[in-house]
């Protein structure tokens, strides 16, 4: 089985001005959020926000935030978690160099 929390559905329907350069309008856009979480860094895919057409400036929808925030909250236990944590690089096997066989 597959259990994944619902992220908050987001809909495009107003045309949000940035507030950053004033000229351009948030786009809803998918991406991948990073941030840390006790010296970990933790991806999560297609995270939503909001992204300006001209100066690109980044603006994350606050109801994701509260989402991601339970998410990863250790004592949200009831939360399915849906986070990637970053793989570590597996350790080199040993060489084990097979006898000859006769
Ligand atoms: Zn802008």
């Amino acid at each position: 089985m597959n259990h994944e929390a619902p992220v908050p559905p987001l809909q495009e329907s107003q045309h949000t001005p940035c507030s950053h350069c004033g000229a351009g309008v948030m786009h809803l856009r998918h991406i991948t959020y990073f941030t840390w979480l006790g010296g970990e860094l933790i991806t999560v895919p297609d995270f939503p926000a909001w992204i300006c057409d001209v100066c690109g400036r980044r603006e994350y929808d606050e109801r994701a935030i509260t989402w991601l925030t339970m998410l990863l909250n250790p004592e949200a236990g009831h939360a399915a978690r849906r986070v990637k944590r970053t793989p570590r690089p597996a350790p080199p096997k040993g060489t084990h160099p097979s006898p000859p066989l006769e």
